[in-house]
C-alpha cells in the first residue's frame, strides 16, 4: 500500500511536470510571438508606414517621364458603361440596337443619355486642334494633339455639337472646356445617343475611323483608361456635372 502511494505521488509529479513545462513552453512561445509583432506592426512602425503612405499618395511619384491627365469629361470612368476600348461589335452582340456598326471599337463611349443639359468636353493635356468637322457617324467630330510621355499623339472627341467645335489650330491648356456634347439622336450626333466617343490613337496620323476590322488595325488606338487607372488621383476635374459655368 505504502510502496503504491509512493508510485502514485510520482507520478503525479511528472504528471504536473509535464502539464507545467507544456504551460510554461506555450507562455515561451506567446511571449517571443508578441515580441515579433510589436516589433513589426507596434506603434511607432504603424506611424511611419502611415505617414510614407500618405507621402505616395499626397506627392507625385518620383517618375517625370509620365505625364498626368484631366479627364476628357465628368465622370468618364463611370460612364463607360456600354462599350470600352477594343469591343468587337456586331449588330447582333451590341449593347446598342439597332446597331449600324461592326468591328474592333477604337475608343471608350462615355453615356449621357440621362443628363438633359450641356455636357462639356475637355482637354487631357496641353495642346492644339489638329482636325475640327463633321462627319458621318459622328455628327461634330474634331481631333487634338497632346504629348503623352514625351511623344505626340491624337486624341479624337467624337459625337460633338457641331456649333461648341474648337477651330483647327487653336492652342489649349490642360483642363480647359473645349466643347460640348451634341444632342442625342440629332444631326449634332448622326443620330446616335447623347455620348462622347474619345479616342487615344498611338500617334499623330488623321484617322477618325470609330471602329476597324482587326486586331492589328486596333494596334493603332490605345485604350485611353490606360492613362487615368495608376494616374487618376492627381487627375481629376475640379469641375462635376451640374457646374458646367467654369471653363
Ligand atoms: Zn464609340
Amino acid at each position: 500500500m505504502r510502496e503504491m502511494g509512493i508510485r502514485q505521488k510520482l507520478l503525479n509529479f511528472f504528471v504536473k511536470r509535464k502539464l507545467f513545462s507544456a504551460l510554461f513552453t506555450v507562455l515561451i512561445l506567446e511571449s517571443v510571438f508578441a515580441a515579433i509583432f510589436i516589433y513589426k506592426f507596434g506603434p511607432q512602425n504603424f506611424a511611419n508606414k502611415t505617414r510614407n503612405e500618405e507621402e505616395n499618395i499626397g506627392g507625385l511619384p518620383p517618375i517625370q517621364t509620365q505625364n498626368t491627365f484631366a479627364f476628357p469629361i465628368d465622370q468618364f470612368k463611370e460612364r463607360i458603361t456600354k462599350k470600352p476600348f477594343g469591343i468587337y461589335i456586331t449588330p447582333q452582340n451590341s449593347p446598342i440596337s439597332p446597331e449600324r456598326f461592326t468591328g474592333y471599337h477604337t475608343g471608350v463611349d462615355v453615356e449621357y443619355q440621362d443628363i438633359t443639359s450641356d455636357v462639356p468636353v475637355y482637354a487631357i493635356a496641353d495642346g492644339k486642334i489638329v482636325l475640327s468637322e463633321t462627319a458621318s457617324g459622328y455628327g461634330g467630330v474634331f481631333m487634338a494633339e497632346i504629348g503623352i510621355d514625351g511623344k505626340p499623339h491624337n486624341v479624337l472627341y467624337g459625337h460633338i455639337r457641331p456649333s461648341s467645335l474648337p477651330k483647327t489650330g487653336q492652342e489649349f491648356k490642360k483642363g480647359e472646356k473645349l466643347a460640348l456634347l451634341g444632342t442625342g439622336f440629332s444631326k449634332e450626333t448622326d443620330n446616335e445617343r447623347k455620348h462622347l466617343h474619345f479616342a487615344v490613337l498611338s500617334d499623330t496620323r488623321d484617322d477618325i475611323k470609330g471602329y476597324v476590322q482587326n486586331k492589328s488595325e486596333l494596334s493603332g488606338w490605345i485604350d485611353p483608361l490606360v492613362y487615368f487607372e495608376s494616374r487618376q488621383g492627381r487627375t481629376k476635374n475640379k469641375l462635376s456635372l451640374g457646374g458646367y459655368s467654369a471653363s
